[in-house]
């Protein structure tokens, strides 16, 4: 028994996810950006955002060499530095 929606995959890989669950995500903008990943038995698909590496905040961020930082954690690193 299914209880979510129902998609087919396309020829080159695509779903089209349902316009409910873009609304509730917030993901209507064309360019919005979702993460995946399998667990071994399922594909879990979510909003993508950017953490923090080390602490996971998502605000104040400060991209580094592909990575994000918060302006907390590098006030940290600092202080251990200096
Ligand atoms: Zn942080």
């Amino acid at each position: 028994m299914f209880t979510g929606f129902i998609r087919e995959i396309d020829s080159v890989g695509r779903i089209v996810v349902p316009m409910q669950l873009r609304k509730e995500l917030g993901l209507t903008a064309t360019g919005s950006k979702v993460e995946m990943f399998s667990d071994g038995k399922q594909i879990i698909c979510r909003k993508a955002v950017a953490d923090c590496a080390f602490c996971k905040s998502e605000t104040d961020l400060v991209e580094f060499e592909g990575k994000y930082i918060c302006k907390t954690c590098i006030d940290k690193l600092k202080a251990n530095i200096e």
